[in-house]
């Protein structure tokens, strides 16, 4: 038997009396979050509104049991419950302000699409409504920055007149006579709803009764999906939450940069040329500190049985590039070999004078292979990291031991 639907003639129906018409135990639906025992139930009217057409499912009570899901079968709606019903005739409440801000991305979807289509030429190919933002799927060419905002400012035009949102049913022909903007084929009679002088499109959803009530309708972003552009909105106390939280954001990076709202792209830019130029000052800072204590190091190194100096040291806290400025400074000298590394980060850097006669990346891979890393270079220069840090000291000595066959 059909369940009637309730909120086909009234959306704002919040409150119901029904019969039950069949209750049967249901076994857990992990994939529908339903983990406990649950009952579905048909009842012979409903206010419940069903998962379908892009907008989810209504939560309420019936009774003393909380609806978990409502589905959509055929002619009949399955309530999904949490416990049995203890009689045959049921009060049912629906969890209105859920409903409201699904009545109101619904008719904002309904608008904005329309907008869209008609200034834009760009057909809406799928909706979703989700838990904080909404998308359409727009079909066409990318829509530019002037394309957004002119569907999103005449869309709120029409939100401003407060236009009546009404139902009208008939057949696919008789609507299609009245400029539907998306044909169907289904035979019988349809429903329609209609945003006076804006749009005639078949859906079976919850709407409000004008476009006042949808309020604000702000899109947010725009990215490819496939073949089609995703569109992000929100609509009325989504919009009003999003308008807020895009504030607090805006006010507190402005207190952060310690300027007022409307300077925070130029004092951001300020900012960032800032960090880039220190970071160019640091670089060469490094680079000069690294020359000067490399001559330091070859002052105090020994020469070896075979000619060579080995610089061998293991670095606490310096930033990475500094070995490398360091091994690159020490192997400018002749038959001068580095063996750099940091603690705690696990780096390597060996380096050295070209007439050394070593090979340094060839060390490289003999000492991360041992002790576990990655790494390489060339004869002159190479550069790793060991997968333990701890061992850095073991590292650099496995090196130094192994550097006259090298
Ligand atoms: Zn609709």
């Amino acid at each position: 038997m059909a369940t009637r639907r309730l909120y086909y003639d009234d959306a704002f129906q919040t409150e119901f009396t029904a019969r039950v018409m069949y209750c049967e135990v249901l076994p857990p639906d992990l994939s529908a979050g339903i983990t406990g025992k649950a009952w579905g139930l048909i009842l012979d009217r409903t206010a419940f509104y069903p998962t379908s057409g892009g907008q989810p499912h209504d939560l309420g009570k019936i009774e003393e049991a909380n609806v978990l899901d409502v589905r959509d079968q055929g002619d009949e709606i399955i309530h999904i419950v949490d416990r049995k019903p203890g009689d045959p005739e049921v009060k049912g409440c629906i969890n209105w302000p859920r409903r409201f801000d699904h009545m109101q991305q619904h008719t904002g979807q309904h608008l904005l699409s329309a907008m869209f289509q008609e200034r834009f030429g760009r057909p809406t190919v799928s909706f979703h409504l989700g838990a904080e933002a909404s998308t359409i799927d727009l079909r066409g060419p990318e829509p530019a920055a002037d394309i957004l905002e002119g569907a999103e400012r005449a869309a709120n035009q029409i939100v401003f007149e407060n236009r009546p949102v009404t139902v009208r049913y008939g057949t696919a022909e008789q609507l299609s006579s009245l400029g539907v903007r998306k044909e169907v084929d289904r035979e019988g009679i349809l429903r329609a709803i209609e945003i006076e002088a804006a749009d005639l499109q078949p859906c079976g959803g919850t709407h409000v009764k004008s476009t006042g009530q949808i309020g604000l309708i702000l899109v947010r972003r725009c990215t490819r999906i496939r073949q089609d552009w995703r569109l992000e909105f929100v609509c009325g106390g989504r919009a009003e939450k999003a308008a807020r939280h895009d504030f607090q954001l805006l006010r507190e990076t402005a207190e952060k940069l310690s300027c007022g709202p409307e300077e925070v792209v130029s004092a951001a830019s300020r900012a960032l040329a800032e960090r880039d130029a220190n970071f160019r000052e640091i670089r060469a800072l490094l680079e000069r500190l690294a020359n000067a204590e490399a001559g330091l190091t070859l002052q105090s190194a020994a020469l070896g049985a075979d000619g060579l100096r080995v610089v061998s040291r293991v670095f606490e806290d310096v930033p990475s590039e500094y070995l490398g400025f360091l091994g690159t400074a020490i192997a400018k000298t002749e038959k001068t070999v580095a063996l750099l590394g940091m603690a705690g980060a696990g780096d390597l850097l060996f380096a050295q004078h070209a007439s050394s006669g070593k090979e340094m990346n060839a060390l490289l891979k003999q000492v991360v292979g041992k002790f576990g890393g990655k790494g390489g270079g060339t004869r002159d220069f190479a550069r790793g990291k060991l997968a333990d840090a701890s061992q850095v000291e073991s590292a650099l000595a496995l090196a130094r031991e192994k550097l006259p066959s090298a």
